[in-house]
């Protein structure tokens, strides 16, 4: 029966084409939901009986795929991937949270997490203690009620490696979980869950992706972990788009890549700006004169300790205002780990939520400036830095 012009437009080129190849690169499934043959088939597919996809917020072929790559390179059991960094870390808090627990948070945290432990989970009655993980024996601040640890590998925008192991020794010991936010770090350079953390969660928006075009989150864990979350996440609703997936999957093909190239191209860098008198310090876990060399030289993999680096200015804040200006191709963006090299200010950017007395005790000064190395040639970066600092 010839069909209407309208019939043709909508029912027309809806099945893929048959074909004895296949696609090399993984197909972006861009469906909001899954057609059925049948009621029988849906009603399998909802039991587990077949294995079978239903509405992309439950589950998705390129989520999926993405999830797979994860949890294996972290050598974790399973993964789930969410629309930003915030929904995998809120997700992963609230899965181990409830009424009248406590939590113990280091204090140098990426604002948008600080926030969230200190405002949206105080709403629900869960106390914080914010601790300087570093430097503080945490043994003391664990309470009956502490379910959970909560940091970052390397902390922003201070860029201290914590250590993991031991954190993860003490924090068992108390019956409470680890959880780790391994963004800066990626699991090229450190696997928190070998390490003995119990959930991992990703900023996939930065290294993972790489290309500051996504804003995505990941979090790895046991089955019965992931399995508790995914009901969660499943309410709360924050689905990553295929599309976006689609774009993780193809950026994890060059991460081993990408986070090796960076991480050369920081230290280079950092030993460059530890000799330029305009600045009074530089933050980078692989400088010998960092206080937590030790734990990342111990702690990390294949020598590498990421792109990221900050540095206090002389000058102060007005020297931090100048040095941002004088800067060329070197953009001024609040987020990191793209390609191209940038700087962010910590204090009006990931930390403007702090106040002056949260951003003291903190020790992020105004003149911090923090900078993520990208994959030019270094001694372009070096040379930009170098004649931006000149005119201060
Ligand atoms: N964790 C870290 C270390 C970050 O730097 C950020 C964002 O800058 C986040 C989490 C939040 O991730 P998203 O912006 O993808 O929600």
């Amino acid at each position: 029966m010839e069909k209407s012009f309208a019939s043709k437009l909508i029912h027309l080129g809806e099945k893929y084409p048959e074909s004895v190849s296949r696609s090399k690169s993984l197909p972006i499934t861009m469906t909001s939901v899954f057609a059925f043959d049948d009621v029988e088939t849906l009603d399998k597919v909802y039991e587990g009986e077949a294995k079978g996809y239903i509405y992309t917020r439950n589950g998705n072929p390129v989520h999926d795929a993405l999830s797979e790559i994860m949890f294996n390179i972290e050598e974790g059991e399973d993964a789930l991937v969410y629309s930003s960094g915030m929904a995998a870390i809120a997700l992963s808090l609230i899965s181990q949270l409830k009424t009248g627990d406590h939590i113990i948070a280091a204090n140098v945290l990426y604002g948008g997490s600080f926030q969230f432990i200190k405002t949206e989970l105080a709403r629900f009655n869960i106390e914080v203690s914010f601790v300087d993980i570093i430097n503080e024996d945490i043994t003391e601040y664990f309470r009956p009620n502490t379910k959970v640890v909560y940091v970052e590998t390397i902390s922003n925008p201070l860029m201290e490696a914590v250590d993991l192991e031991k954190l993860a020794d003490i924090t068992h010991q108390n019956n409470a979980k680890l959880i780790v936010d391994n963004t800066f770090a990626t699991p090229i350079i450190c696997q928190p869950l070998l390490l003995g953390a119990d959930i991992v969660a990703y900023s996939a928006t930065k290294y993972l992706c790489g290309h500051s075009d996504v804003t995505a989150g990941i979090i790895v864990a046991n089955k019965e972990t992931i399995r508790k979350i995914y009901a969660s996440g499943l309410l709360y609703g924050p689905t990553m788009s295929p599309f976006d997936a689609w774009l993780v999957v193809r950026s994890l093909r060059t991460l081993e890549l990408r986070v090796k190239q960076h991480s050369e191209n920081a230290l280079k860098l950092a030993q460059y700006l530890e000799g330029n008198s305009k600045i009074s310090k530089v933050y980078y876990p692989g400088l010998s004169s960092s206080p937590t060399f030790g734990v990342a030289k111990r702690l990390f993999n294949n020598n590498l300790f990421g792109g990221m680096l900050s540095i206090d200015l002389a000058g102060g804040e007005k020297g931090a205002y100048e040095l941002l200006r004088n800067l060329e191709t070197i953009n001024f963006v609040p987020s990191l780990a793209g390609v191209s090299t940038s700087t962010s200010y910590p204090a009006k950017t990931s930390h403007r939520s702090l106040n002056d007395e949260e951003l003291r005790k903190a020790n992020i000064s105004k003149g911090l400036i923090r900078i993520s190395t990208g994959l030019e040639s270094i001694h372009d970066i070096i040379e930009e830095f170098d004649m931006a600092l000149a005119k201060i």
